[in-house]
């Protein structure tokens, strides 16, 4: 054991200003002055209001924010900001809205804005009878639940049902309490958790069972955003194509080592939307991926069919949990402009536009797996990161790839023969 390694007990470290912080990561991993003044340039996130979102805050991480364009939603058109590092997510649902433009666009839906919160009891002497007790009590629990949240229920938001489930465990019988809760324009994870702890005692005590968790559940199977959009044949390429692309549907329906890269592709579209909105991309991810396997095998998200005209059409449905207020939508300045680019007038219309950029990503990267293949349209953006990875810099960029692409090897390697080159005949 190295006995002169640094520590990472660093007592009071929450404590510290951020420079403080900056200082003692610096020394703990030897950075150099550079590197320090990199971790305080926050760009477009103040540093007190970061140093409010998380704990232990030393600096942030730019992700770049594009614009799908030609999304046509509802009859409306929308430019909708993505943020991701992935190349080829953007132009994908560009892409996609083009073929679908003339034909209407995508048409949504919502199947509500109610989130659902968990209270668990343990050790109840009679469950099925401790069921009926609290399904007795709803009145009380909804009196409860409301008064946690004046506001929400101004709004017309706040509880709305009980449901209670008996679920038999390898730790014995639990009784599962459901608060069903709208939470019009908001996430809703606090607002649901602070009735829940709120709820819980009452429970314990009516029941004489034990409370354990107290917490939402992020399986929003009554937070379902829908969208729906056929493509006619003509503006996709063709009856080959279409049935290309319903193969890999099929695919990925009947096998979950498909639908979980299906599903990726999908949450490319939907994380980037979600992250640029400052909403919780794992909340809707672990929703997403949950409903993905309600029927108990993991599937797709998607479903793909062929009209009566013989018209490629997709649909999804997938629980969306997003808000408009809280969390860091109306905090970080970013989300905020991205929202307003987005003029979404509601939590529902914002998930609805969340849920018809999943199924435009999805309509792309089968189109392409089904057709070109994927690494055809990564080729010029991937070739671009190789080219910066090997060292280029300004107009070399460029250029490097551009070798690369022609030659049709992107590789580290070859950029760097490429840069050399380009070096040198400069030289
Ligand atoms: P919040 O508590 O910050 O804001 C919601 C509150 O804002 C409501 O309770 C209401 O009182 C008020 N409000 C004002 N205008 C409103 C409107 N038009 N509609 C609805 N409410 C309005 O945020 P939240 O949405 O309860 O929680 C979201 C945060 O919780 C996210 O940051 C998420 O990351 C985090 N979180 C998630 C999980 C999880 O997903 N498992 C668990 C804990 C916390």
């Amino acid at each position: 054991m190295d006995t002169h390694a640094p520590s990472s007990r660093i007592g009071g470290f929450h404590k510290f200003n951020v420079a403080e912080r900056i200082d003692s990561v610096a020394k703990f991993a030897q950075l150099d002055d550079a590197d320090k003044a990199l971790l305080r340039n926050t760009g477009n996130l103040p540093a007190e209001l970061a140093d409010h979102l998380i704990e232990n805050f030393i600096g942030t991480m730019n992700i770049p924010v594009g614009i799908a364009t030609n999304m046509k939603i509802d009859g409306q058109d929308r430019l909708i900001p993505m943020a991701t590092e992935e190349s080829s997510v953007v132009a994908a649902v560009c892409n996609a809205a083009r073929q679908c433009y003339d034909n209407g666009g995508f048409v949504t839906s919502m199947s509500g804005t109610e989130m659902i919160a968990q209270i668990q009891l343990t050790q109840v002497p009679d469950p099925q009878h401790a069921r009926l007790q609290i399904l007795e009590r709803k009145e009380a629990v909804r009196d409860m639940c409301n008064a946690c949240d004046p506001i929400l229920v101004k709004l017309g938001g706040g509880f709305r049902d009980l449901e209670v489930r008996v679920l038999d465990t390898r730790g014995g019988t639990m009784v599962v309490t459901h608060l069903i809760v709208d939470t019009r324009d908001a996430m809703g994870a606090n607002a649901v958790n602070t009735m829940a702890e709120r709820i819980a005692p009452h429970i314990a005590e009516w029941t004489q069972g034990k409370s354990n968790l107290r917490i939402l559940s992020n399986l929003a199977d009554r937070r379902l955003a829908r969208a729906r959009c056929t493509w006619r044949l003509a503006d996709i390429g063709g009856a080959e194509v279409r049935d290309a692309m319903l193969a890999a549907y099929h695919f990925a329906e009947a096998d979950p080592y498909r639908a979980a890269t299906h599903n990726k592709g999908i949450m490319n579209g939907i994380s980037a939307v979600v992250m640029a909105t400052g909403n919780d991309t794992r909340a809707v991810e672990a929703g997403a991926h949950a409903y993905a396997a309600r029927s108990g095998r993991y599937s797709s998200l998607t479903a793909w069919e062929v009209s009566a005209e013989g018209d490629l059409v997709g649909s999804i449905e997938v629980p969306m949990a997003v808000g408009l207020v809280g969390g860091a939508t109306k905090l970080h300045p970013s989300a905020k402009v991205a929202l307003k680019i987005l003029n979404a007038k509601a939590a529902e219309d914002l998930a609805r536009v969340i849920a018809a950029v999943g199924l435009a990503q999805n309509f792309s990267a089968m189109k392409a797996l089904a057709t070109t293949g994927i690494q055809k349209g990564h080729m010029s953006l991937h070739s671009q990161n190789i080219a910066m990875m090997a060292g280029a810099l300004g107009e070399e960029i460029d250029l490097v790839a551009r070798a690369l692409v022609e030659l049709g090897t992107v590789r580290l390697d070859v950029a760097e023969e490429a840069l050399q080159r380009i070096r040198t005949s400069k030289a």
